[in-house]
């Protein structure tokens, strides 16, 4: 089956991986003249490890990060550097970290020649799979898909043309991300510092390198110039307890990003519209609270790939299988992600309470929760596995090679969660 990604970020290229393995026909188009990761980190949860297993990425994945950051002390620390709480290492015994630029020349480099185009804005598409697409800069033309992935982004074009989108709301806060420039010993820390209104997250990559960052309540604005963030970075977070003055110290100025954080302003009704289907931030952005929204594009793509399989190898697949399966996704996809987002977005206002005293109620309440509630939270986020598909034996297939719907409905499937 042919089959459009759009977006080159996380999902659309786990997806296009996915696709592409079991047998179909794949094109991603990426608006961008290349693929920009952007020089931040990412934490990938035992479920995206899980996702990217069933992608078949997970030895690659782990060439390219180190279980050591697992072994961390990690949990939430005061900015005088007291423990308030202590994440039970068994709860992210999976937990690993990567370079964002790590992550997508894996990705990439999974796929076959050909298979991105860069510099094509894909601007329209009916829900029977024709796109339309504006080469960069000059024409534009029109392409004929059995299935069309949107995987384009928070600001999701797709999601805006379905006329049901909820649109992109500001958190209240905004980040400052990085990685130092060389190697700093955490001597086994890791984790975030929550102060009033305002935190500092930890976390080692492979190389001995360390990415950060920095989150604080504030009103929506752009970012300024790299001497200015830095100087603010400094101002906010310069005398909380060590390493994270050295951390700023040892990141070059123009190496630090700030971002202010959106998140979709309401629940989508469905991820799936005719023909074309929302994938990763395009279907759920979600705060980065629970570090989830990277690994959530994993599960859509593990999902997406898993369900596709037995029809993916054939040629013009049968409507109404397409739709069962598009069914089957959205079903397994909406109320795990959504839910998610919902608790991120709590967690959020939990780390950014306002004055001292509710700063002094919400460090006793971190101290006060036992370590299995929270071993019982963050294993119950992880747990996800990617659906059983039963595979089509080929007698059963239609003769003009196409999946005979009623062999769908035999899934057996263990989805969402
Ligand atoms: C501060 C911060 C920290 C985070 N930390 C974590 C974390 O620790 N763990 C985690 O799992 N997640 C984390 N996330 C979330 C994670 O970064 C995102 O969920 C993930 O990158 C989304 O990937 P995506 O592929 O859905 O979208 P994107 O990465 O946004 O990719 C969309 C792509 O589509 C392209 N595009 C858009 N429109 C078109 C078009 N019309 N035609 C062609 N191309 C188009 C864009 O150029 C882009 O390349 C964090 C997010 C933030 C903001």
């Amino acid at each position: 089956m042919k089959v459009a990604v759009v977006g080159a970020g996380i999902g659309g290229l786990c997806v296009a991986v996915g696709l592409q393995r079991n047998g179909a026909d794949v094109t991603v188009f990426e608006r961008s003249d290349r693929v920009r990761a952007g020089g931040s980190g990412l934490s990938i949860f035992g479920n995206g490890l899980r996702a990217l297993e069933s992608l078949g990425l997970r030895e690659q994945f782990e060439a390219i990060t180190s279980p050591e950051a697992a072994t961390y002390r990690s949990g939430q620390r005061r900015p005088d550097g007291r423990w308030l709480a202590t994440i039970p290492p068994d709860a992210v015994s999976d937990l690993r970290i990567v370079h964002r630029t790590d992550l997508h020349h894996m990705l990439l480099a999974q796929l076959q020649p050909g298979t991105l185009r860069c510099s094509m804005e894909v601007i329209g598409a009916h829900s029977d799979g024709i796109v339309r697409i504006r080469h960069t800069p000059g024409s534009a033309s029109e392409q004929d898909f059995d299935l069309v992935v949107a995987a384009d982004g928070l600001h999701s074009g797709f999601r805006a043309r379905w006329g049901r989108d909820p649109g992109v709301r500001y958190a209240g806060y905004s980040a400052w991300r990085g990685i130092t420039s060389t190697p700093v010993d955490l001597q086994g820390e890791a984790g975030e510092t929550w102060g009033e209104q305002m935190r500092f997250g930890v976390a080692p990559l492979a190389d001995g390198r360390v990415y950060w960052f920095g989150v604080a309540t504030m009103p929506r604005r752009r970012p300024l110039s790299a001497p200015y963030e830095y100087a603010e970075l400094n101002r906010m977070f310069g005398t909380w307890h060590s390493p994270i003055p050295e951390l700023i110290r040892t990141t070059e100025p123009e190496a630090v990003s700030f971002l202010p954080i959106d998140e979709l302003a309401g629940d989508l009704p469905s991820y799936r519209h005719g023909r074309c289907v929302l994938l990763g931030d395009a279907a759920h952005a979600m705060t980065p609270n629970l570090g989830q929204g990277g690994g959530q594009a994993m599960e859509d793509a593990a999902t997406l790939a898993a369900l596709l399989s037995p029809i993916a190898a054939g040629v013009n697949p049968d409507e109404r299988t397409i739709d069962s399966i598009l069914n089957s996704y959205d079903k397994a996809r909406r109320p795990r992600t959504q839910a998610l987002a919902r608790r991120s977005r709590r967690l959020g206002t939990l780390a950014h309470v306002r004055g001292r005293s509710r700063t002094a109620v919400r460090d006793l309440l971190l101290q006060t929760t036992p370590p299995s509630a929270l071993r019982s939270q963050l294993k119950r986020t992880q747990d996800w596995h990617p659906p059983e598909v039963a595979a089509v034996p080929r007698r059963m297939s239609s003769p003009s090679g196409r999946c005979e719907p009623a062999l769908l409905h035999r899934h057996k499937s263990r989805l969402g969660g």
